[in-house]
């Protein structure tokens, strides 16, 4: 149909369609929801969007070829600032920097909205699209149940939730640019140590946790699992046991709330068993039963 018939929410669709459009090349990192604002706060467009269903057929016509143009200027000229189009949320949440302990200090970002990701683990690069495991913790806020969106982005309108107290990752990086998400790697990261080290009872304990509960162990088991065609279930079974004795027998003792017991232990290896494609199922009676799953996407470090 000819831009000379379109009623406003046609010429809605229209522009949001040329937007993907012209964000559609793999080599283009700007997201389509970037050309969309930008072209929302373009002066020329609010005009012709508010007298569009005024104009008669041969001016929507001559209107229409002047927001193709703006379009294409904003696809191309990007304005160097975040213009909170959600698109790095939807995409991962941040990993927290040392600088970001004073808003957690603060109560901007509530300790339960954090986890850790221990040494050895297994995550996708962000610069890559590999799996890499770590060489070095690193603590992340939470992504929502199921999926890689950040916890505190709202999907209802599309906005950060704590944006005036966003973490350092989310202030540095842009996503027109990988640029400065990269050179951010040269900062010092947050680890548990910044957090908990001068608590000495919870320090010991966590670097014992650490020690007997190492991602290797588990990664030994699975191996042996494999080796032994299943004969080995029950060391896997009983490293699961372990490791969950000792992170809640600690939480119990220290009054740890569970809301933050990923933060102080990292993910329970029954949640990592999916990294080797498993699952655990417990039964009526309580027994754990190690169950063939699909492997599930990693945590993705950022
Ligand atoms: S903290 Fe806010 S800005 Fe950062 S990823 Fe989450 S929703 Fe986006």
């Amino acid at each position: 149909m000819t831009p000379a018939l379109w009623n406003i929410e046609q010429f809605r669709e229209n522009v949001f369609r040329y937007a993907e459009e012209l964000t559609d090349d793999p080599d283009n990192p700007v997201p389509k929801e970037r050309v969309i604002l930008q072209l929302d706060r373009d002066p020329e467009f609010q005009t012709i969007l508010q007298k569009w269903h005024k104009l008669c057929g041969a001016e929507k016509v001559r209107d229409w070829k002047r927001v193709l143009a703006l379009a294409e200027t904003h696809a191309r000229e990007i304005l160097p600032s975040c213009l909170m189009c959600g698109e790095c949320c939807r995409h991962g949440s941040p990993t927290l920097h040392v600088e970001d302990l004073e808003l957690l200090r603060q109560g901007k970002i509530p300790w339960g909205a954090l986890y850790t990701l221990r040494r050895g683990e297994p995550v996708h690069s962000p610069f890559k699209d590999e799996l890499v495991f770590l060489v070095d913790e690193r603590i992340k806020l939470r992504e929502k149940p199921g999926g890689r969106q950040c916890l505190f982005f709202d999907g209802d309108t599309q906005e950060c939730t704590i944006y005036a107290d966003r973490p350092l990752q989310c202030r540095a990086q842009a996503c027109w640019d990988p640029k400065p998400g990269e050179e951010l790697t040269a900062q010092p990261y947050l680890t548990r140590k910044d957090i908990f080290g001068e608590v000495d009872v919870l320090w010991d304990l966590l670097e014992e946790h650490d020690r007997r509960c190492a991602f290797e162990k588990l990664t030994a088991a699975f191996k042996a699992l494999e080796e032994t065609r299943g004969e080995a279930v029950d060391q896997v079974l009983d490293l699961l046991a372990y490791e969950d004795h000792f992170r809640n027998f600690v939480a119990e003792k220290l009054n740890i709330p569970r809301s933050q017991l990923e933060l102080v232990f990292g993910r329970s290896f029954a949640d990592l068993v999916q990294v080797f494609g498993f699952r655990v199922d417990v039964g009526p009676d309580g027994t754990r039963v190690l169950v063939p799953d699909a492997p599930s996407e990693e945590a993705k470090e950022e």
